[in-house]
């Protein structure tokens, strides 16, 4: 398989490994957005975040609040970011699930636009009722 996060779980690329256990991997981002900047990710190859199984969905969310505690101490931040992008559209380069660490210090110079809306009692009902078909519930 041509990705190249695949690659470097097997070891083909190098990479600035922080941590790893049987499910998960985390390195230091080639691209920093500020000083820390990690990635964790699964071993196995998944393209987006829903495609997970529930161990390796735990697995991250340990392996997260583990590195991501660790970075921030290491470097000082005041604050963090967790940052996780699904498809193209939403901003994903590489094809594999990701999770980025952001260490945020002032005046760093990162930012993201929110751009918040108003949510309507309407579209709230409906939202609450098709989600819960989904998730195979009743609220
Ligand atoms: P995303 O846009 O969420 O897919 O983010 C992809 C991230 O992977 C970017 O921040 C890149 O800097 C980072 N990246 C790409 N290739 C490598 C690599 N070989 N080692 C470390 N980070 C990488
Ligand atoms: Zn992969």
């Amino acid at each position: 398989m041509d990705c190249i996060f695949c690659k470097i779980v097997a070891g083909q690329i190098p990479c600035h490994k922080l941590y790893e256990d049987a499910r998960t991997l985390a390195f230091l981002d080639i691209g920093p957005v500020s000083r820390g900047h990690a990635l964790v990710l699964p071993r196995a190859h998944a393209v987006m975040l829903d495609e997970l199984g529930a161990d390796d969905a735990t697995a991250i969310g340990q392996a997260l609040v583990k590195v991501g505690r660790a970075i921030v101490r290491a470097v000082g931040a005041e604050a963090w970011n967790v940052l996780q992008n699904n498809g193209e559209m939403a901003g994903q380069l590489v094809p594999h699930v990701h999770f980025h660490i952001v260490p945020r210090f002032n005046g760093d110079g990162f930012s993201y636009r929110w751009n918040p809306r108003k949510l309507s009692d309407d579209d709230a009902a409906a939202l609450k009722d098709a989600i819960a078909r989904e998730l195979g519930s009743r609220q």
